[in-house]
């Protein structure tokens, strides 16, 4: 078993072969090494293929965490606090209940102190038992971690306000917790207020499927107020409760492991990074990797600003002694060995690009097959942003009908509009692909989902959905028609010309528009209309193209409504070769 970050003389150690002659196999494939130089992983296997040995590769963390399960094995895993993140639609109450269950818990001696937000509190229960709020409320933030491969959240509490029952983001909130596979606690709140009706917003919830407990279903529902204060600590203790269920174990023997929640560089001190501490105990003095970036623990401080020696599991600490600033998400480790430690991170900068390239090769269509067949995934998760609500549910009905007994089609998450950032983050994160209908990515969701070759899959027509997934999951996907994309025109202006039509003055923002492209007309970011180019001016000549920065105008064949404001997209559509190989 190699491990990543390994010099020359480790794997020579490793394969117990003189360092020489592994300089000589080096040499031989043009690397002119030192002893103490890393190898990177296809080398040290290629080098151990070499001395005919079979080289299993594993990442850093993987061995640490092979390691850390035969300690734990051997020693006790002890219960551990739960993490929380609280979630649901804006003004629906997440800072007020953070900020009051903040306030209720804290200790005299505490009172007096300075509280900072550092990412994350905690606050102890009954006396003895702990809970761990990560203060930054929302799903956006928890699929952000998700997405960079984190998993700290134990328990989501999904706040709806009394007053305003579920709306589009308490929506979102439950489609990212169920992607996530984490359970929920629904906090109903502002049941201060006069005339609110809970009864109400239970009816809501148990239609998505979060049947209160009084409703005969098993969601834990808490009516409480985060101005008053009223039922919070019963909020809490049902948060003890879902976390026994889960039976939350670590063992704090072991060297620390966690997340990096947030970081930054603070005048005066540095680079600080909050850290959640996962699994065993971090201490003043440790060497440790937090993503790419070596440290040594110089101090530590929780949110109530104290300084503190040691950190067990579940709780958040700022540290002091990093030399760079790591990344909300990166894997934190401390490591005994002070060389290994900076080895690793060396190798790791080295490697950071190739490392970020490796975690976004997510799935495609294409792919899919392929990963049915060697059973590498059994359902297919999607993710469906459609026009109006009418093609939403018909498309979700039959997309879910797809579903086989060996395979699953999971609709993660669908609703009305275009398909924006929080959508392709929740793809990141779970591997869906992104099926839009009638609607277009907002331009940064765009940018996102090629930074993160999240696969957007647009249509117009519900059949073809429907058709290429199914072709999809028979491997049969033949991809006959490909759609380029030439540029987009805004609308600044609109004429009505007699016997002609409507004309659209328009603006290229990006790319260009032909005489021969089909045209797209979008209105806020919704397909309205899909067709060919009747005319194409620029002044009063025809114009064969026209680029980015000019002006022209714009005629649609059969197509008069054109609105200031809209934006016109032109694609052409090319046969794609079929490739016969593999
Ligand atoms: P967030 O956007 O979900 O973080 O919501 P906020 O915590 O900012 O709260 C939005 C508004 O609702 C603020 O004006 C709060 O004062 C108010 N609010 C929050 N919780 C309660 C509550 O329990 N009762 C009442 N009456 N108002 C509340």
């Amino acid at each position: 078993m190699l491990t990543e970050g390994l010099t020359v003389k480790d794997l020579a150690e490793k394969l117990d072969v003189k360092s020489t002659d592994m300089m000589r196999k080096l040499m031989d494939r043009g690397v002119f090494a030192t002893i103490n130089q890393t190898l990177d992983k296809e080398m040290a296997k290629d080098i151990a293929k070499a001395f005919n040995a079979e080289a299993d590769f594993v990442t850093f963390e993987e061995s640490v965490m092979l390691d850390a399960v035969e300690i734990s094995q051997a020693q006790n895993a002890l219960p551990r606090a739960p993490v929380v993140t609280i979630m649901g639609h804006v003004d629906h109450g997440k800072t007020s209940l953070l900020d009051a269950i903040r306030k209720t818990r804290v200790t005299e001696q505490e009172a007096g102190g300075i509280t900072q937000h550092i990412g994350a509190y905690q606050v102890t229960v009954k006396d003895s038992r702990k809970i761990t709020f990560l203060d930054t409320p929302g799903h956006e933030a928890f699929t952000l971690m998700r997405a960079r491969g984190a998993k700290v959240t134990d328990i989501v509490v999904l706040v709806v306000a009394a007053d305003d029952g579920v709306m589009p983001q308490t929506l979102e909130s439950i489609s990212h917790t169920k992607a996530a596979k984490v359970p929920f606690v629904v906090a109903i709140n502002k049941i201060d207020k006069p005339g609110v009706n809970p009864e109400r917003v239970k009816r809501e919830l148990a239609e998505q499927g979060l049947q209160a407990e009084d409703w005969g279903g098993d969601t834990v529902t808490v009516e409480v107020s985060a101005k008053t204060g009223q039922n919070l600590e019963l909020l809490l203790e049902m948060i003890l409760l879902v976390a026994d269920i889960q039976n939350l174990k670590a063992d704090p023997g072991l060297p620390a492991s966690g997340t990096v929640l947030e970081a930054k560089i603070d005048k005066g001190r540095g680079n600080v990074a909050t850290v959640l501490v996962q699994n065993g105990t971090l201490k003043v003095g440790d060497n440790f990797i937090a993503g790419a970036i070596y440290g040594k623990v110089r101090a530590m401080f929780d949110e109530n600003a104290k300084l503190v020696r040691e950190a067990g599991p579940s709780t958040p600490v700022e540290v002091l002694g990093l030399q760079g600033l790591p990344m909300a998400g990166d894997l934190f480790q401390s490591i005994a060995d002070d060389n290994k430690a900076r080895q690793i991170a060396s190798y790791r900068q080295e490697k950071l690009r190739d490392i970020a390239l490796a975690k976004t090769s997510r799935l495609t269509l294409d792919q899919l097959h392929k990963q049915l067949t060697e059973g590498e995934i059994k359902e297919v998760p999607l993710i469906l942003k459609c026009d109006v609500q009418g093609s939403q549910e018909a498309l979700t009905d039959m997309l879910n009908k797809l579903s086989t007994d060996k395979v699953k089609v999971r609709i993660l998450h669908s609703s009305v509009g275009a398909i924006t950032e929080t959508d392709v983050l929740l793809a990141a994160a779970s591997n869906a692909i992104i099926i839009g209908f009638n609607v277009r990515p907002e331009r940064k969701a765009a940018e996102l989902a090629n930074r993160e070759k999240v696969e957007i899959r647009l249509h117009t027509i519900i059949y073809n959905v429907v058709g290429e997934i199914t072709r999809a999951m028979q491997g049969m996907l033949e991809p006959v028609y490909k759609e380029t994309r030439l540029g987009t025109a805004e609308v600044r202006n609109t004429f009505r010309i007699p016997k002609v039509g409507t004309i659209a003055g328009c603006y290229i923002t990006d790319g260009k528009i032909t005489r021969n492209a089909e045209v797209r007309l979008l209105r806020d970011n919704v397909v309205i209309y899909e067709g060919k180019i009747a005319s194409l001016k620029r002044f009063k000549e025809d114009a064969s193209e026209v680029t980015r920065g000019y002006e022209c105008g714009i005629g649609i064949q059969n197509f008069n409504d054109v609105k200031v404001g809209d934006t016109i997209e032109a694609f052409v559509t090319e046969k794609v070769i079929t490739d016969l190989g593999a």
